[in-house]
């Protein structure tokens, strides 16, 4: 029935001027299902939600609706919309046989309009149902003791109300199995559990998000005392529709419920929340298809996937959802059930092995080739592939869900054909399907597959009883430790965050075959890796993302993690010529093997890479010092201009970084200026950041670069007036850290020309940008037309061995040698030499600067794209593979947009892409990917980009 029917537009605009004061503009009508709802737009923008309620449904259900919101707003005001008194004081009207009340309208959007969901967007919405269930605490009102169609506990009537509706068998499967489900485990329980008021609606149209994407609840209606759990329930089950994953959504629901100890689940509770969610949306399915006649659009909008994410539940074991609540709650789980054997399940002996992506097997073998990576781990027939194991061979690139499912369940016997299989214990045949057999063993069953059955539905099996004989295909078993469920399916594979939860259920089926294994492998986990370097290493030391990624290996652009996923690495501009690049590992480990020693012996390598290095520099760039890190180059830098200057005084520009040491720390506004940093020692001076997006001069302006090199030579004047000039200005040739400041044209001249005009050096800073990064040259300064008098370099060096570089002419080198020595235990070793001149190699082989701006200049072009329709994107910038993108709230302010640069950057790594905010305001994307990245590349980062824009909006 229409919830608005004789709701009259004049008399509603009549009424809320009468008992409200309020002018009315504009009436819409909402969706409802009983009462009236009407969206109000009044004089000076003002909206207002007005409900009415039939008279003879009214009862004090109203009065038990504004109480409850009264009661939430004195706690938990921003939880709800407060509740307008009118002109004379009351909190409702009657008129027209109805009962109004109005409430302030709350902006954002309905949790159904986010076009999809984020894991933190559902935690939050647990933990909201969470503020909301400890608002209602105490709470008590005499109406709230009843009962209606949407109350929980009656589920399995509300279900067996509307059984007809279910429109083929599936749908019948599926309410059928929601009513054994509730019956057989919320029916015994849900009295005794905790009470409370509760809303019991919070489904996807009533909680509003707002713009900071807290979240509000709407529409009372449903408020009665229940189960607590019950709260959590119905938020549960409407956020397992639209995602792929549903288990996952609903577990982090309850995560974020959870997280408050007051919330901490007592016994039972989580045994009932997966059966309470599940038949909360077979009714929810089954209660629209009979409502469709009266309000078709409502009901279609209302019940829309329901009966596709019930498809993707009813073959999921309730246990394992509930090991997994379990498990989000920290509660102790119950344990493998462990399955005696008495038998052999073959006269074939087999290795039994496993495809961690952590074994050696595996090094130098390009981690996206499965078929090479299989090749590599695995050993002629038999061998017999361990269960509850990750593998390699499965990894592809996480997909934004928890995916893809890495974990294998069960074994996979690999006997060769021919090979006759017995059942170790006694069993009957329950189901004999193509390939599949189930078999019923009293306390638990066993699911065989990928081999031809020799038994039929009925035959008893006894010890040693044939089962069947292996094909050319692996044999995979599963043991299951739980109660036959026939209708229950299990993956071949699940996911890392399913895992535990399906081992749980799943007996260890190797010993049950009587197979051996070697060597226990216990690969440590993510956990005890971080737990032993959080306890050794200083917090100062901080990781990216919330939650460390535990990588194990890496080729080319794609990073492998514990789990075998896969991320395109987007940021690494130091492993320059592609992780593990096979020509650089072999010179590294042809020299390790050959010579380590310190450059105070004579080998040849170390000659031979400053002679390179100082061929693709222009001149008087001609003398070398080999050093270990970018840090200790600018440091050395440093020490070099003020030793040969004689001066102290050093000039940077605004939110530089140049490295970690004392010095060079003292020279680093973006640590200085930053959390911890306590300003600029007295010899350091800034220079403005020629910054063309958010500086005073903008991108139009003439002679932008000259303009900003003024204010280089203003600090030069004054330095000179105080009779202290300048030992050097050091500079990034493009900014890094500052996020990725390309200067304007004639900036660096004009400033370089400041500087020496007062006898100062300047110091070119090449460690992100050098080495054909940026395309146009070898190096940064090129593009500038500028010599520095010094340049530093590391990074991209020797591609992640720790090689950098301090290079100046012979003047200033001799100046520099006073007599004292220079020594570097490291600097130059044999080792880091050998690796710095593959990597040469490899630039020129690869023939990499140019690729660099081929695929720069599509990656640029790409992201200017995406830029024309994304209105949160402020400004693209960069050259080569030297990229950035920044964040902001509006265009016109330019206000940055810090939190949606990290939540992007979060997401983007749910969906296989590292990438990290920089910046001065956190919120640009650095990209600086190994110069080996393509263009497919640059496509997948861009159209992920997208997706998870999109997602955030
Ligand atoms: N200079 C610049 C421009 C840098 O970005 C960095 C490192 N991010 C350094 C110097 C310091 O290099 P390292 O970390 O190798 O000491």
């Amino acid at each position: 029935m229409d919830p608005h029917a004789g709701v009259e537009q004049a008399a509603v605009i009549d009424l809320l001027s009468r008992a409200w004061g309020i002018r009315a503009t504009d009436i819409q009508p909402l969706g409802g299902e009983l009462d009236a709802s009407l969206r109000v737009d009044a004089a000076h923008g003002q909206r207002f939600c007005l409900k009415g309620r039939r008279v003879d449904d009214a009862g004090d259900s109203v009065g038990l609706e504004l109480a409850t919101i009264g009661h939430v707003a004195a706690r938990e005001a921003e939880l709800v919309p407060s509740v307008r008194r009118t002109t004379e004081g009351a909190t409702t009207v009657e008129s027209g046989g109805r009962v109004y009340w109005l409430l302030d309208w709350i902006e954002g959007r309905r949790w159904v309009d986010l076009t999809r969901p984020t894991p933190v967007d559902r935690r939050v919405l647990g933990a909201t149902a969470a503020r909301l269930q400890r608002a209602l605490r105490g709470f008590d009102h005499a109406a709230a003791e009843r009962s209606h169609h949407w109350d929980l506990r009656r589920t399995h009537e509300s279900i067996r109300l509307h059984l007809d509706q279910c429109r083929d068998g599936r749908q019948r499967v599926i309410a059928d199995k929601a009513l054994r489900l509730f019956e057989e485990r919320v029916d015994p329980r849900i009295d005794d559990l905790p009470r409370s008021v509760v809303h019991q609606d919070l489904n996807d149209f009533n909680l509003i998000v707002r713009p900071n994407r807290a979240l509000a609840v709407i529409d009372f209606g449903d408020v009665l005392a229940s189960a607590r759990v019950t709260e959590l329930a119905v938020a549960a089950a409407y956020a397992m529709l639209r995602t792929p994953r549903p288990v996952d959504a609903l577990v982090e629901v309850a995560g974020g419920w959870f997280d408050a100890p007051e919330s901490s689940p007592v016994d039972g509770e989580v045994e009932v929340l997966f059966p309470l969610a599940f038949g909360r949306l077979v009714v929810n399915a089954l209660t629209w298809a009979a409502r469709a006649d009266g309000q078709p659009e409502y009901s279609a909008a209302r019940s829309s996937n329901t009966w596709a994410t019930l498809d993707r539940l009813v073959d999921i074991p309730a246990d394992v959802v509930a090991e997994r609540i379990r498990r989000a709650a920290g509660r102790p789980s119950p344990g493998v059930v462990s399955l005696g054997g008495t038998v052999r399940a073959t006269s074939v002996a087999a290795e039994v092995i496993d495809l961690d992506p952590r074994h050696e097997v595996f090094d130098g073998v390009e981690v996206t080739d499965s078929a090479a990576l299989w090749a590599a781990g695995t050993p002629a027939t038999p061998f017999v592939l361990d269960h509850d194991q990750v593998r390699i061979d499965w990894g592809s690139p996480a997909d934004g869900a928890g995916g893809p499912a890495t974990i294998q369940l069960g074994a996979e016997l690999h006997l060769g054909p021919g090979v006759e299989l017995s059942s170790p214990v006694r069993g009957t045949v329950v189901e004999v399907g193509r390939e599949r057999v189930v078999i019923d063993h009293g306390s638990h069953w066993s699911v065989w597959g990928g081999a031809t059955p020799a038994v039929a539905v009925g035959d008893v099996l006894q010890p040693g009883g044939s089962l069947f004989t292996t094909t050319e295909l692996p044999t995979t078993v599963h043991l299951l430790g739980f109660a036959p469920a026939p209708d229950d399916q299990i993956p071949l594979r699940v996911t890392p965050t399913e895992r535990s939860a399906w081992a749980s259920v799943c007996a260890d089926p190797v010993g049950f075959l009587g197979f051996t294994r070697e060597t226990a492998q216990v690969p440590s986990d993510a956990v005890s890796v971080a737990a032993m370097r959080n306890d050794r290493l200083a917090s100062s030391q901080r990781y990216y993302y919330d939650e460390p990624m535990h990588l194990v290996r890496a080729t080319g652009v794609t990073f492998v993690d514990s789990n075998a996923h896969h991320y395109l690495d987007v940021i690494n501009n130091v492993t320059h010529v592609g992780h593990g690049n096979p020509n650089v590992v072999a010179a590294a480990t042809r020299q390790m093997q050959r010579l380590n020693t310190n450059s105070r012996f004579l080998y040849e390598e170390m000659g031979r890479y400053a002679d390179r290095l100082v061929e693709r520099l222009p001149d008087p760039l001609q003398v070398v010092f080999l050093v270990c890190t970018g840090s200790e180059a600018n440091d050395l830098a440093i020490r070099i201009a003020r030793q040969v200057t004689a001066r102290s005084n050093v000039m940077v520009i605004e939110g530089a970084y140049h490295g970690n040491t004392g010095v060079v720390t003292g020279i680093s506004p973006n640590r200085y200026r930053g959390p911890g940093g306590d300003g600029p020692p007295p010899t350091t001076h800034e220079v403005q950041q020629p910054n063309r997006y958010r500086g005073e001069f903008g991108p139009d302006h003439p002679a932008v670069g000259e303009r900003y090199a003024d204010d280089v030579a203003r600090v030069v004047d004054r330095l000179v007036a105080a009779d202290a000039p300048p030992a050097a200005f050091i500079a990034e040739s493009l900014m890094g850290t500052a996020g990725q400041i390309v200067h304007p044209d004639g900036y660096l001249a004009h400033a370089f020309a400041h500087v020496r005009a007062a006898g100062g050096l300047c110091i070119s800073d090449e460690v992100q940008v050098g080495f054909g990064r940026l395309g146009d040259g070898f190096w940064g300064f090129e593009r500038s037309g500028v010599v520095p008098d010094i340049v530093t370099m590391g990074k991209p060096m020797a591609n992640g061995h720790p090689v950098a570089a301090v290079v100046t002419t012979r003047a200033i080198a001799d100046a520099f040698d006073q007599g004292m020595k220079y020594f570097n235990t490291f600097g130059g070793n044999p080792v880091s030499c050998a690796t710095a001149n593959a990597v040469l190699d490899e630039i020129d082989r690869l023939d990499l600067q140019h690729r660099s701006a081929d695929v720069g200049e599509y990656f640029r072009r790409r992201l200017e794209q995406l830029m024309t329709t994304e209105e949160r994107i402020g400004d693209v910038r960069g050259v080569g593979l030297y990229l950035g993108v920044e964040f902001v709230l509006d265009r016109t302010t330019k206000e940055p947009a810090k939190q949606l640069t990290t939540a992007v950057c979060e997401r983007l790594r749910e969906y296989g892409v590292v990438m990290y905010p920089n910046g001065d305001f956190g919120n640009c994307l650095k990209i600086k990917p190994p110069m080996v990245f393509g263009t497919a590349d640059v496509d997948r980062f861009v159209d992920t980009l997208r997706t998870v824009l999109d997602e955030l909006t």
